[in-house]
């Protein structure tokens, strides 16, 4: 049973800087102190090939637990991989750790990277010096630091509180005791300076609508999961979409009436008075003036390869494909601005128009389709 707190964190960083190995390390750590399983280079390195929403990533999951917190850790092998999960949200980092090679200071893929954390949402970075073994230069080290922060600083994030901790992640995993209090450090950093995401119960609430359906007699009821917040029998909640503001007088989860229902819970709403024709798959529940709905949003989108069951053929700017936002499907036109064209397997920066509003937000992910069929997947980085 899981009683501590739970996190989704990620290595992310240039190639080659030891983004495995530091995976390797911290959890051979961990076990050592009985809170985690070793996970060897080899498995982690081997990950396997999955689909997410119908991409194919590269993607490494190892679990392990701090004193205060349970982590999901993510590494993925290659450049292209980080790319397509950061665009389209395979896994929702809460924080990242950026290891940087304290030999080569900051590489191209490193503020690519940083750059993608920042417009996908990734709002707490903390910083993994690795190699610091193979140099006695501390000179040298002070020098990369700086750039590193200054990069941070510039992307928006604040660099110069972002803590910074010199690791080898090669000699943590030989069981050097130096550096095994090194990556200590560095994950009491991630415990301290990553703060628990407001997603869940504290967030306002939201419910995108699945179902519709008519109880006779008692009126409209609508089911779905709730994205985030608490619902409570007797709240005030807002129909965006259908326009109308309600209370909501029943609340049933696995079929039980229930006082109130939280965030991951999936639930069925009794809505008072509200005719059944006016709310439709698409709609979303929410508090009332908790979000904004808007037809113009800036994003990142990774167009699936035709390998991926995408198109074999580019897109250019004035294609008007299906938006699938929560569980609503909407047409759009897409500007791709400076772009030309962007062919299958590549990332683009698109702004979309939709032909009706929607509740958006930086941060939310979406499938674009044609016909059903998947062939683009985004994350919304700015609105209106
Ligand atoms: P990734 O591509 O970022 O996942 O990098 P890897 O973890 O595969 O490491 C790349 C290379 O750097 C390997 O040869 C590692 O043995 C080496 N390496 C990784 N961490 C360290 C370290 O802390 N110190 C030293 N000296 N070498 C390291
Ligand atoms: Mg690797």
């Amino acid at each position: 049973m899981r009683t501590k707190p739970h996190l989704n964190i990620g290595t992310m960083g240039h190639v080659d800087h030891g983004k495995t190995t530091l995976t390797a390390a911290i959890t051979k750590v961990l076990a050592q102190r009985g809170t985690g399983t070793f996970v060897p280079f080899d498995r982690i390195d081997r990950a396997p090939e999955e689909a997410a929403r119908g991409i194919t990533i590269n993607i490494a999951h190892v679990e392990y637990e701090t004193d205060t917190r349970h982590y999901a850790h993510v590494d993925m092998p290659g450049h292209a991989d980080y790319v397509k999960n950061m665009v389209t949200g395979a896994a929702q980092l809460d924080g990242a750790i950026l290891v940087v090679s304290a030999l080569d200071g900051i590489m191209p893929q490193t503020a690519e990277h940083v750059l993608l954390a920042r417009q996908v949402g990734v709002d707490h970075i903390v910083v993994a010096l690795n190699k610091a073994d193979g140099t006695d230069d501390d000179e040298l080290i002070d020098l990369v630091e700086l750039e590193v922060r200054d990069l941070l600083t510039a992307q928006g994030y604040p660099g110069d509180s972002v803590p910074v901790v010199r690791v080898s992640g090669l000699r943590a995993l030989e069981g050097d005791p130096r550096w095994t209090a090194a990556v200590e450090a560095l994950l009491d950093a991630v415990d301290t300076y990553v703060p628990m995401p407001e997603r869940y119960l504290d967030a306002p609430f939201l419910l995108p609508v699945e179902n519709v359906l008519t109880i006779t007699g008692r009126g409209t009821v609508v089911t779905g999961a709730v994205e985030r917040g608490t619902v409570r029998v007797g709240d005030r909640v807002e129909v965006l979409g259908a326009g109308v503001e309600t209370v909501v007088t029943g609340v049933e989860t696995f079929g039980k009436p229930m006082q109130e229902a939280q965030a991951g819970d999936n639930v069925a709403l009794l809505l008072r008075g509200v005719p059944r024709d006016a709310v439709r798959r698409g709609h979303v529940v929410a508090a009332p003036g908790s979000v904004a709905p808007r037809r113009r949003f800036t994003a990142q989108v990774y167009v699936l390869s035709a390998r991926e069951g995408g198109r074999t053929t580019p897109v250019s700017s004035g294609y008007r494909p299906q938006f699938y936002i929560r569980t609503a499907d909407v047409v759009g036109v897409v500007d791709l601005g400076e772009e030309a064209v962007v062919r299958p397997g590549e990332t683009v920066t698109m702004t979309v128009e939709l032909g009706r509003e929607v509740p958006l937000e930086p941060g939310l992910g979406f499938a674009v389709r044609e016909g059903g069929r998947t062939v683009g997947a985004g994350t919304v980085i700015a609105v209106g």
